[in-house]
């Protein structure tokens, strides 16, 4: 049988309005998905992020058909072990003229699927990803030149380019960000009765992508009992409006804070459905800056304004850094840094208390906010000296919205700093102090935040002025670092021992 054109649809690809479907034609092309086994196991995938995944491209192929596309999906019991097989199956008896592809969000990807065009000597037509505000393109032209690339130069080209939130040239509310309203705590009281976010129960689709995701991953990680992520385009919108109605207005006032038990809080919970395409960031930013125009009284600017500048300014940042360095980007290990991922990373069970509700709510959610990855799980990891890879692959499995083009640059570059500063230009780190004070869960802890060495000390701080001296040489090359750095100066060679000692205690336990 013959096909003019075949159609790769990838998981994370279910656009309602995918490139290659606008020029495409029912009769003469044909659309392929494929469930490859290897995409669960490559890394271990939480078992959440599997069924978010299959469930998802299970419903957006029964709408294809539904629409009157032919469609080959395999799923896991077709057994294909991986894209590039399922691919050149196809290619062999379709003998299509092309294969279309929309850019993949993972280079392994992209490679591996060229890779089999090639061997099949079948062309392959790589569409541009219309989803993103910029191509890869656009951001190389605009890195090109500079020397340190800032989020915050990106996104007011992208504010100016795109005349997102401008009032005649100027930014709206008179400033390009608000950060200093933005940094609040939920302070001793807690943040009282919080809007419990909309979730999704399984239909009869998901129910029994989670009985073959049981049966074909048994032993990867997390739990499935309580899913509740959207997986249709009719839920993520759902799930937007939810957001805007209830969550948006305390968004960016608590964006930074944390809460023992409050997995939630006061964030989106949008960036699985985004990243898998089900809706559009268009739709996100204009859903947000909608509500600010109709109810400026209850949308303050600075929670409007830190919400566009997340998808805006970080995601497509972020996404700019991937495609501008990858492959090489994925070896970089700026620190030297080897330590293997301690096994709690898989079972939560340590008794630092702010590194057991995240990894828990993680295992548990197949989500922590950004705060707990960067603050918490992340600073810990960096301070530790764990090898970047295994981090960066624990990120990878763990969270319901990672793909690799938007984990890989967080992780090795905004979290662990082990991209030497492409993403920023001075390591995300901090003390235990921070996290009190950002949070409630030091009040529960075996460990002492107050305490530097000890016994009883917060491991946090130890690693933190132990991170300190060990790279003091290259951090002292950031303004900002330098004043923290003014503090060991005043430490007499005792303290600084003791100090050491008590970091590598702790990384040999
Ligand atoms: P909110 O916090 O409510 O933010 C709103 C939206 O802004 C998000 O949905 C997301 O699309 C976007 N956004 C915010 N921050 C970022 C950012 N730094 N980079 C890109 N987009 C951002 N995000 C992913 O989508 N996938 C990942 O695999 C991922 N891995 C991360 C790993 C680490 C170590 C860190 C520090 C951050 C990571 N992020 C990742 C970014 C961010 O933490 C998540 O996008 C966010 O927590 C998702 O939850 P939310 O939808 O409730 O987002
Ligand atoms: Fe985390 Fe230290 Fe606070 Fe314990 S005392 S919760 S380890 S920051």
């Amino acid at each position: 049988m013959k096909v003019r054109h075949l159609i790769l649809i990838l998981g994370d690809q279910l656009d309602p309005e995918h490139s290659a479907l606008a020029a495409a034609d029912a009769s003469q092309d044909r659309i392929l998905m494929i469930e490859a086994v290897s995409e669960s196991t490559h890394v271990a995938s939480h078992k959440q992020r599997t069924v978010l995944f299959l469930s998802a491209m299970r419903h957006y192929a029964q709408s294809l058909r539904d629409d009157g596309w032919q469609l080959d999906y395999h799923t896991l019991s077709n057994k294909v072990r991986s894209l590039s097989e399922g691919l050149s199956q196809s290619i062999e008896r379709y003998r299509p003229d092309a294969v279309q592809l929309v850019q993949p969000g993972d280079w392994r990807v992209l490679q591996s699927l060229r890779d089999t065009c090639e061997a099949a000597s079948c062309d392959l037509h790589e569409l541009t990803d219309t989803h993103f505000y910029t191509t890869p393109d656009d951001f190389a032209a605009w890195a090109r030149g500079r020397k340190q690339l800032t989020m915050e130069y990106f996104y007011r080209e992208q504010r100016k380019r795109f005349g997102i939130l401008m009032e005649a040239g100027q930014p709206a509310g008179g400033a390009w960000n608000f950060d200093k309203d933005n940094r609040k705590t939920f302070g001793k009281k807690g943040p009282g009765m919080l809007p419990a976010p909309q979730r999704f129960a399984p239909d009869e689709t998901t129910r029994n992508v989670i009985a073959d995701v049981e049966a074909w991953f048994p032993t990867n990680p997390g739990a499935m009992d309580n899913f509740g992520w959207p997986v249709t385009r009719a839920q993520a919108l759902e799930a937007l409006d939810d957001f805007i109605t209830y969550r948006l207005a305390d968004y960016g006032r608590y964006q930074d804070a944390m809460w023992q038990g409050e997995a939630f809080l006061y964030h989106a919970l949008i960036a699985s459905a985004m990243n898998l395409k089900l809706i559009n960031p268009r739709e996100a930013i204009d859903a947000a800056i909608s509500a600010w125009q109709a109810e400026p009284e209850r949308y303050p600017i600075a929670a409007v304004e830190g919400f566009v500048r997340q998808i805006l300014g970080w995601r497509e940042f972020i996404r700019g850094i991937y495609w501008q360095h990858m492959p090489d980007y994925k070896t970089l290990n700026h620190y030297g840094h080897d330590a293997p991922l301690p096994d709690w990373f898989w079972s939560g069970d340590t008794s630092m208390n702010c590194l057991r509700q995240s990894v828990t709510d993680t295992l548990q959610n197949a989500y922590a906010h950004h705060i707990q990855r960067l603050m918490v799980i992340g600073n810990y990891a960096v301070l530790a000296g764990l090898e970047p890879m295994a981090v960066c692959n624990w990120y990878l499995s763990v969270y319901v919205d990672a793909v690799e083009w938007v984990e890989l640059p967080n992780t090795l570059g905004m979290a662990l700093h082990g991209d030497g500063g492409i993403v920023g230009s001075k390591p995300y780190v901090a003390s235990g102090a921070y996290i009190n004070r950002m949070s409630n869960y030091c009040g529960d802890c075996r460990f002492s935040v107050s305490q530097r060495t000890g016994t009883n000390a917060c491991p946090f701080n130890a690693l933190y002025w132990d991170f300190m001296i060990r790279h003091r040489a290259s951090l002292a090359s950031s303004p900002r670092m330098r004043m923290v750095l003014k503090n060991i100066d005043r430490w007499d060679d005792d303290e600084l021992a003791a100090i050491q000692a008590a970091a590598n205690d702790h990384r040999q336990q």
